[in-house]
């Protein structure tokens, strides 16, 4: 039989980002049959990108989530929400944003990756529905264009997992029957509507799953499998080996599976044993969907052939969608030829994919040889090494990670002159069109670089009267010179490239560019000392200076592949090591070393987790472990929900941490409490993620639950994380608000 070929998933952002521009400008103009112009261009697209696959997955376009999607698919829309008498499309970005006077739903990582997810809101009332217009509005533009589509949906174990119980004690797997009775029914409709596939994604299965959510599993897709109309399942789990789930799956009717071979290559062994799977399709994740080197294809096709001899039928595909991935690599006309050789992105995923089951089902030899010429192994080329970096790393002693006792520093730290309840922000202001037409206009070459750096200038002084004016206690710069916080550090280390159009959605609207670690990491000179002591020079009051963590930039960049991780983080750490002792040369008193992605890396099973956070940890010290005892640390987290990562965050050994906690409002305290976590400490006390301003009454309220846990003088008071997506009028009442309701606790205490 045929060896098929698919594809997990999509980029929907656009190849230029066409759906943010769209979604901005109906967020500002109510344009409707603009932004849905954009959605069906962007449909049409991609369809038409992946045409050359066996089958073409569908609903991989979202105006802003698929989880959120599913909020709607289900009727799951909170009463809040619906309260507002809203059209369907205004209550969907109701949820995803907030509204002046309705908190949106919480946003949280998808999994390990750097996408965002809205967490959909479950209580003990909680009834189903079925609202499958969008669906089948997409199943029939779609065949209209003659392009039969697999539907996509987050499977419903996933889903349950996922979600949030708002209610106490709601233990989410008691929803499963009610919910599966809506999968059969969509099943239905799906199946009336002429699509003979359905995927159904069960990427939580790559975490380690308690035997009930195993039983859970197992009845879900025995109803499922037993629905009397129903297309053909295919449940896909990726980012990981899904552990017991796989037998589970394996005993059910389903007709087809995807299996992450990337990231959980012992799988085959696996699979082989499990003589349910010959009579199944067998989708064998071997192009990476997460990162952009090229497949190795001679090595792909002996997995699949190895693969294929134990199942029923063989597929081939990515290892999870390609939704983390940039669109195309053919517009990187400025790409190093001997980087850009090495790469794949979702375009040329694709055609590797269709390559691959050319190979398996006419020809192998074609891909032997095309393998032997295009695949440059990194550690192959001699552009990647630096000598002087791999001894250096080599060399890194235990004391190199290692700063005096807190309690030393603390004492040290007195000089600074905080007051208890210190006010800081978290490092940027507003990135107004103004602040990146000052980076766009330099590289179009419409002004010269001293116009540029007085331009910023102007900037950073706006940030640094402001923060004097509202009387905060620790300032910032505002990074006005930064178009990204990984990629700004990529651009000045050596050993990262950098793309033009290689965006990846984060969130809703929001991509990021993920530079590309591709060979040794050494730091040319001095990067950010310039802008901070110009910031210094214009106050009294401690500026910090603001660096990106070893962690977060291997996080948020596509990374070799051919050296363990710790290796390239060590590599980063010590680039900014020397960053941060010119820093303190140059006079800071207060260094931040942000590393909102330490959670992001977390490996998905506990048993993984203690030689990351070894590793991790271990390069954050090693970058912060130099700064002498009067310098304060700070460190910056962007996310409440930790539990997992706690011990890190407390190994990160820095003087001050601060957090997002106001959507949680502040339940992150208790799990420091409860490791009895010493240091200062800064839970966010609103969210920056909306543009509603909190009322002082509010910042007052989330003070005093913190101050129930934290004493006053370890206790931080900042907004939940930067304020680069915000207006500046917005950001002056919100820290007006944070200032003035500080003192007013401050003068209680
Ligand atoms: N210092 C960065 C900023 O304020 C931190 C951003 C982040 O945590 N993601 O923008
Ligand atoms: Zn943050």
């Amino acid at each position: 039989m045929n060896t098929l070929t698919t594809v997990l998933g999509y980029p929907r952002i656009g190849p230029r980002r066409e759906l943010k521009h769209a979604l901005e400008t109906y967020w500002r103009t109510g344009d409707q049959d603009a932004l849905e112009a954009t959605g069906r261009r962007l449909r049409e697209e991609t369809w038409q990108q992946l045409q050359g696959l066996d089958s073409v997955p569908g609903n991989t376009f979202s105006y802003y989530d698929q989880m959120l999607d599913h909020v709607q698919l289900f009727g799951l829309t909170p009463a809040r929400f619906r309260q507002l008498g809203l059209s369907p499309l205004d209550t969907y970005f109701a949820m995803a944003r907030g509204r002046d006077d309705v908190a949106p739903l919480e946003l949280t990582k998808w999994f390990d990756t750097n996408y965002h997810y809205l967490v959909p809101e479950l209580d003990g009332t909680t009834t189903f529905g079925l609202e499958p217009e969008k669906l089948l509005g997409e199943l029939a533009e779609a065949r209209a264009l003659g392009v039969e589509l697999r539907p996509v949906l987050i499977g419903p174990l996933t889903f349950l997992l996922l979600s949030k119980a708002t209610t106490p004690d709601l233990n989410v797997l008691t929803l499963l029957e009610p919910l599966l009775d809506q999968y059969v029914e969509l099943l239905a409709v799906l199946d009336q509507a002429g699509a003979s596939w359905v995927q159904l994604d069960e990427p939580a299965l790559a975490q380690d799953r308690t035997p009930a959510e195993l039983d859970a599993l197992l009845r879900a897709y025995d109803r499922l499998t037993a629905a009397p109309d129903r297309p053909n399942l295919l449940v896909a789990t990726y980012f990981g080996d899904p552990g017991g789930a796989l037998p589970v799956l394996a005993a059910t009717a389903i007709e087809a599976l995807a299996v992450d071979l990337v990231s959980a290559p012992g799988l085959v062994r696996r699979i082989a044993e499990l003589p349910s799977l010959r009579r199944k399709t067998v989708y064998a994740g071997v192009v990476d969907g997460r990162n952009v080197w090229r497949t190795r294809l001679g090595d792909a096709v002996s997995t699949c052939t190895d693969l294929r001899a134990v199942v029923g039928r063989l597929g081939i595909s990515t290892s999870c969608s390609l939704l983390h991935v940039p669109y195309d690599l053919e517009v990187e006309d400025e790409l190093d030829p001997a980087v850009g050789d090495r790469l794949a992105f979702a375009r040329q995923k694709v055609d590797e994919v269709v390559l691959l089951g050319r190979a398996i089902n006419e020809d192998y030899g074609v891909l032997v040889d095309l393998e032997r010429v295009k695949r440059r192994l990194p550690n192959e080329s001699d552009l990647l090494r630096d000598q002087a970096v791999r001894e250096r790393v080599a060399g890194v002693r235990p004391e190199d990670r290692q700063r005096v006792p807190y309690e030393e520093r603390r004492t040290a730290q007195q000089a600074l002159g905080l007051p208890a309840l210190a006010t800081t922000t978290i490092g940027s202001f507003p990135q107004t069109a103004d602040v990146r037409r000052i980076r766009t206009d330099l590289r179009a070459g419409r002004i010269t670089r001293p116009e540029h750096d007085e331009r910023l200038r102007t900037e950073i002084r706006r940030a640094i009267e402001l923060q004097e004016e509202l009387g905060l206690d620790v300032l910032v710069h505002g990074e006005p010179e930064r178009n990204d916080m990984v990629q700004y550090f990529a651009e000045r280390l050596d050993g990262f490239a950098t793309t033009r159009l290689g965006w990846v959605q984060s969130y809703g609207s929001r991509c990021v560019r993920p530079p590309i670690l591709h060979g040794d990491v050494s730091r040319p000179g001095p990067i950010t000392v310039g802008w901070t002591s110009y910031a210094q020079s214009l106050t009294d009051r401690p500026v910090k200076g603001m660096l990106t963590g070893p962690v977060t930039i291997l996080a948020w960049s596509f990374v070799r592949d051919d050296q363990p991780l710790a290796t390239t983080a060590d590599q980063v750490a010590l680039a900014l090591r020397d960053e941060v002792a010119d820093l303190v040369t140059a006079g800071s008193r207060v260094v931040q070393v942000d590393e909102p992605a330490l959670r992001e890396l977390l490996p998905l099973r506990e048993a993984d987790r203690k030689a990351y956070l070894d590793w991790s940890v271990g390069a954050f010290r090693l970058a912060t472990g130099g700064a002498p005892a009067a310098v304060q640390v700070h460190t910056h987290l962007c996310y409440s929900e930790f539990g997992a990562v706690i011990t890190g965050i407390d190994g990160l050994d820095a003087d001050v941490t601060t957090i997002e906690a106001a959507r949680s409002r502040m339940e992150v305290l208790g799990d420091l409490g409860s490791i009895g976590f010493r240091r200062g400490v800064g839970p966010g006390v609103y969210d920056i993620h909306s543009p509603r301003v909190p009322s002082t009454d509010e910042v007052r309220a989330l003070i005093r639950a913190a101050l129930a846990v934290v004493p006053a003088d370890r206790l931080w008071i900042n907004p939940d994380c930067g304020l680069k997506t915000r207006d500046w009028p917005e950001v002056r009442d919100s820290l007006r608000n944070l200032v003035s309701a500080t003192r007013e606790v401050r003068a209680t205490l």
